[in-house]
């Protein structure tokens, strides 16, 4: 008997901690056959989702700092994709072409952390400054290394 790739599966899932899976299948001069089979899960993605609902709720997100926070996330990942590219294709080898996408990317990191630092009615400078007044206090007391934002 010789059996082809499913190319149909219908999946369904109850309340119940049971998912459901029906398979068909083409039996190769048989045409096609359905075989179902019946998964028992303690968990299931479904049931995760009900879970997740019921401890959040809706945030309003008319706050002028919203958008500037996402934005900062956003671009920072934009950053960090154009990184992971340069070890996944060229094996870490940082190219001309590189650099001036990640100076662009790095931009638009600056200019929501910028647009997030006026909404907050905090000036550019003095996060720089807070910064490095930061981290030479760090190093004079050697625990430039380590964990805790405040030690
Ligand atoms: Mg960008």
């Amino acid at each position: 008997m010789t059996w082809r790739a499913p190319s149909y599966a219908k999946v369904s899932v109850t309340n119940s901690p049971v998912l459901s899976i029906d398979l068909s299948v083409e039996v190769v001069g048989s045409g096609w056959q359905t075989c179902a089979m019946t998964e028992q899960r303690a968990f299931d993605f479904s049931g995760y989702q009900e879970a997740a609902a019921r401890t959040g709720g809706l945030v309003a997100t008319d706050h002028p700092i919203v958008y500037p926070t996402l934005g900062l996330v956003n671009e920072a990942g934009e950053v960090a994709g154009k990184v992971k590219k340069i070890f996944r294709d060229r094996a870490g080898v940082i190219t001309d072409a590189d650099r001036e996408a990640l100076t662009l990317e790095l931009g638009d990191v600056l200019w929501y952390l910028s647009e997030l630092s006026t909404r907050l009615g905090i000036r550019l400078e003095d996060v720089a400054k807070r910064n490095l007044a930061k981290l030479a206090d760090r190093a004079s007391r050697g625990v430039l290394q380590g964990d805790g934002d405040h030690r």
